[in-house]
């Protein structure tokens, strides 16, 4: 792991003329520390954070917190959106100057979540979230002309790289025991809530697949890995450990597959750009039809732990789920058990485990892509500027991370 971020506590105020208020906040992940008393600045109104909202705000942002409005987040397009547009919104707040960065929670309810914050360690700011309706407060105050300022005290222990793990248990195959078909979700969250649907839900749903087919006494044809990846929250960081440190076997790894979108019904599959794993998928879920219907988005996806898998060639897909009630807790206090959908992830299960042992028993083998390959999907899809938005383009530029002509 590249360092060590955990939030003790935050807290904040906000003051004007005859008002003072206090503002429920979460530090962002990777924010700066403002330690007692406090960091005190103007709180100034951001709009939505647009090209045009800091043209209009001009020097005013400046040494100031700028308060950023949003939507509420309701569905998994939200939150492609809420990614998409953070990377964006938190350069044009350090090019203009600003102190410091305050999100108005998208979360419903109040909610806060520990999200977005899209450059990583790299970020020298302190950032946060503020629950919605403060924040409405803070902009309707704003707005009909009352000055503000923000005191916010984040009390952040951050430290150095240290080693963390993950957990990999494997099925032994019976014919091709040296070929790989990995099954994936990750065990780390964001603590705020405690990741219930991001991602405790699919990690418990990896273990009962593998205890189901030992129970069951079935072996596959090739060796299935059952693996709960550690630092998916950071930067994929387990996952891309795995790549690393089984550099040698990746020729022999047939798919990596992960689950990570909470207990929504699995719709189908993202098939990474490669057309030639449709007829697999399709002759693998036929057993599990009765749970479809299932539409496969022949599309890359960067996001979650297949991201490394593709970028060195391998055939890897990601479960497409319906958005349920991912959206609205995403990385949020409300993450909590109560929210998982337990009979819909049996479902799942079935359909995961029928997915995971089609491809263990497929009677050809996929072929890895080269980095040619890995290139011209870069190039011909809008998989850079996701790549962008998750930090990790300039890693495979620089050719430090994954395949690269
Ligand atoms: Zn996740």
């Amino acid at each position: 792991m590249p360092g060590l971020w955990l939030e003790r506590s935050a807290r904040a105020t906000v003051k004007g003329r005859g008002v003072t208020f206090a503002a429920r906040v979460a530090a962002l992940p990777f924010s700066t520390a403002a330690r007692e008393p406090g960091l005190t600045a103007p709180l100034v109104d951001a709009g939505h954070g647009t090209e045009a909202d800091f043209a209009a705000l001009g020097a005013r942002a400046k040494g100031a917190f700028v308060l950023v409005e949003t939507e509420e987040l309701r569905d998994l397009d939200g939150l492609f959106r809420e990614y998409m547009e953070a990377g964006h919104i938190e350069r044009r707040a350090i090019d203009a100057g600003a102190a410091g960065l305050v999100y108005m929670s998208s979360r419903p309810g109040n909610t806060l979540a520990r999200h977005n914050a899209s450059l990583g360690w790299a970020n020298r700011h302190p950032m946060m979230m503020m629950e919605r309706d403060a924040a409405a407060r803070a902009l309707r105050l704003l707005r009909g002309g009352t000055a503000l300022t923000l005191t916010a005290v984040l009390d952040v222990r951050s430290g150095p790289a240290y080693t963390a793990h993950n957990v990999v248990g494997e099925i032994l195959g019976s014919t091709r025991p040296d070929e790989i078909v990995v099954i994936g979700a990750h065990l780390d969250s964001w603590d705020l809530g405690t990741g219930a649907l991001d991602n405790g839900a699919n990690s418990v749903m990896v273990i009962d697949i593998a205890r189901q087919i030992a129970r069951l006494g079935l072996r596959p044809a090739r060796t299935i890995r059952f693996a709960l990846w550690n630092g998916e929250e950071q930067n994929l960081n387990g996952s891309h450990g795995y790549t690393l440190s089984h550099a040698a076997e990746m020729d022999k790894h047939v798919m990596a597959s992960s689950y990570d979108i909470g207990t929504g019904r699995i719709t189908g599959y993202f098939t990474g750009g490669r057309a030639d794993l449709l007829p697999v998928l399709d002759r693998a879920l036929a057993p599990v039809a009765s749970l479809g219907p299932f539409t496969h988005v022949n599309v890359p996806i960067v996001g979650t732990d297949n991201y490394d898998f593709m970028m060195q060639g391998v055939p890897n897909l990601v479960a497409n789920q319906e958005s349920a009630n991912y959206g609205p807790n995403y990385h949020a206090r409300s993450d909590e058990f109560g929210r998982a959908d337990l009979r819909q992830l049996r479902l799942n299960a079935a359909i995961a485990a029928a997915t995971t042992w089609g491809f263990a028993t497929l009677d050809f083998s996929l072929p890895r892509q080269t980095a040619g390959q890995v290139d011209s999907l870069v190039r011909n899809t809008d998989l850079a500027d996701q790549m962008k938005s998750f930090n990790v383009y300039d890693a495979w530029a620089a050719g430090k991370r994954g395949l690269r002509p």
